[in-house]
């Protein structure tokens, strides 16, 4: 995580900056909110695990597509935490 990046911003911000799902969400939200984001903030907040493409899925137990993802990394492996909003069930995916 690189949130010194976005410390010019206010929590809330940071906040729906965080919610976004890649670059373009995080462009429109930015011009929304007259937010002026340098490339690197940019750079950090889509390509730093703070905000990526994510991929959909779907729940291995109930079915349902109505699943949190969380993006991880450290410094051997990368992968997506999923939570089903439906059932509960809580399980990861290497990215
Ligand atoms: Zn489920």
């Amino acid at each position: 995580m690189r949130e010194d990046l976005l410390k010019g911003l206010t929590d809330e911000q940071i906040a729906k900056v965080k919610a976004c799902k890649n670059q373009e969400e995080v462009l429109k939200l930015a011009k929304e909110q007259g937010i002026e984001l340098t490339s690197e903030q940019l750079a950090a907040v889509s390509g730093g695990g703070l905000c990526r493409s994510t991929p959909s899925f779907t729940c291995p137990k109930c079915g349902s597509s109505k699943v949190k993802s969380k993006y991880y990394e450290n410094s051997i492996n990368t992968w997506y935490g999923n939570d089903c909003q439906e059932c509960g069930f809580h399980w990861n995916v290497d990215a």
